[in-house]
């Protein structure tokens, strides 16, 4: 088997180097280059090719299978900046912020005193414990940590509430614009995607009114973001309560509560978490980790609560798929919720001067009108006026002017006519930026 093995590894290396050649020989294309820098440690490399690959059946709903523009933009803009270009990056939804220092060592003592094997798969006891006080004391609701399940980051929770409800023939409500995991996985199940529309003149918030009138028999799902991604929308209390009233009329609809962004308000605005909602209890599931407040995107930590069946659910999809959290990281996560909170303070300070700085800047550009974002890291200003289209403005932007943001359009069929920056940035680069976005619009006509 060995041997057979090294054979086929040779052989696919041997063939892979004379499709390398032709395909340099062609165009001289990047990933031709990136694959023959890799090849020359002389490790095997397979990149696969349309002929031996041309018998496999794969289901048609990877077909159906979205991404996240905002990391293509990043590899684009990485590549640029290899290439000498200066590029100022708002493209990314992550802090520019190290984890916190207690943080991190208390994933290397972790590591240190041989937490080293498989924890179970809803995560230890001690985190999950620690979730439910951290919910105790932030929004003062009792939270079993029986129901709570620690989680590989924020996405895999949207990940299984979506296959746990979409099916073809059902509707999935999510906010569009939104995060474009929610409409990529419903559209995965075959379920039928239903955007809720997140409209400018309501402050990005979701209209509770608009929502309850979306709802259908067929409705099994119903995605909550707030503070949101991409607009910065915090959706007021007033509007909260007076979509969970309505939802007491529709008991069979689950809904999913994305609260990732729940400790970066501004303005005074307080976090409304839908736990605090007893009438919806048995259905809610809430998305929530440490990526955003602990600056621990690369870590990949995150937690859910499920309701009732859903948690052991939950459950087996992790047993199935990725047994458990790694186990120093979980350590990490409970020094980061019962240590200082005082990193996390001054964190959401600095977003807070920065979107102070975005907005004013962006509102002295010539087209551009920004409404002030009253959450999350993002600002989302309409672009409507410039005559630009909003994908065109982003990429021509990044090409010519070295500033990295994405389109609206990425975030769904409603971001026309916007563009997202992120001021996860320094002031002096989001400052220059500005400059740059400014320059741009006054010199090019649009495409
Ligand atoms: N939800 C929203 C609204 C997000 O913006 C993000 C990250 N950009 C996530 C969830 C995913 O978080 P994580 O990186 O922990 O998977």
């Amino acid at each position: 088997m060995g041997v057979f093995w090294h054979g086929q590894a040779r052989h696919r290396n041997c063939h892979h180097g004379v499709l390398l050649a032709a395909a340099k020989a062609v165009d001289g294309s990047a990933a031709a280059r990136a694959n023959s820098r890799r090849n020359k440690g002389g490790t095997p490399v397979y990149a696969g090719n349309d002929k031996e690959q041309a018998m496999l059946k794969t289901i048609s709903a990877f077909e159906r299978l979205g991404e996240e523009n905002a990391f293509a933009v990043l590899a684009r803009a990485n590549a640029l900046a290899a290439s000498g270009r200066d590029i100022i990056n708002l493209g990314i939804g992550q802090p520019d912020f190290r984890t916190p220092e207690h943080i991190v060592e208390a994933a290397i003592k972790a590591l240190r005193d041989g937490h080293h094997g498989y924890t179970p798969a809803t995560g230890i006891p001690a985190l999950r414990e620690a979730v439910a006080a951290d919910l105790h004391k932030r929004f003062a609701v009792d939270v079993s940590p029986d129901s709570v399940m620690i989680m590989p980051g924020g996405k895999p929770t949207m990940f299984m509430s979506i296959v746990m409800f979409g099916e073809p023939g059902v509707d999935i409500l999510y906010p569009d614009p939104g995060f474009p995991i929610y409409r990529s996985m419903i559209e995965y199940t075959g379920a039928n995607p239903v955007p809720v529309p997140v409209r400018e003149e309501n402050g990005f918030a979701f209209s509770a009114e608009e929502t309850l009138k979306l709802i259908t028999p067929k409705t099994r799902l119903l995605i909550l973001n707030s503070p949101a991604n991409p607009t910065g929308g915090v959706t007021p209390k007033s509007e909260v309560d007076k979509l969970v009233a309505g939802l007491e009329k529709f008991p069979d609809v689950a809904i999913m509560s994305d609260e990732i962004y729940d400790q970066m308000t501004y303005d005074g605005e307080k976090h409304v978490c839908l736990l605090t909602y007893p009438s919806i209890r048995d259905r809610l599931i809430l998305l929530n980790g440490w990526s955003k407040t602990y600056a621990m995107t690369g870590w990949r930590l995150g937690y859910a609560v499920w309701p009732g069946k859903l948690y052991d659910y939950a459950r087996k999809l992790a047993v199935n798929l990725h047994s458990c959290v790694n186990a120093p990281t979980q350590y990490a996560g409970i020094a980061a919720l019962t240590g200082p909170q005082d990193a996390v303070t001054k964190m959401v300070a600095e977003f807070d001067k920065r979107r102070k700085v975005v907005v004013a800047g962006l509102n002295k550009l010539p087209g551009v009108s920004c409404a002030t974002p009253k959450g999350a890291f993002y600002a989302f200003p309409n672009v409507k006026q410039t005559g630009w289209k909003a994908k065109a403005l982003a990429s021509s932007l990044l090409e010519d002017s070295g500033v990295a943001i994405i389109g609206g359009p990425d975030f769904g069929i409603l971001g026309e006519g916007y563009v997202r920056l992120s001021y996860a940035n320094s002031t002096e680069n989001i400052l220059k930026a500005l400059d740059r976005m400014g320059e741009f619009l006054a010199s090019r006509k649009a495409a």
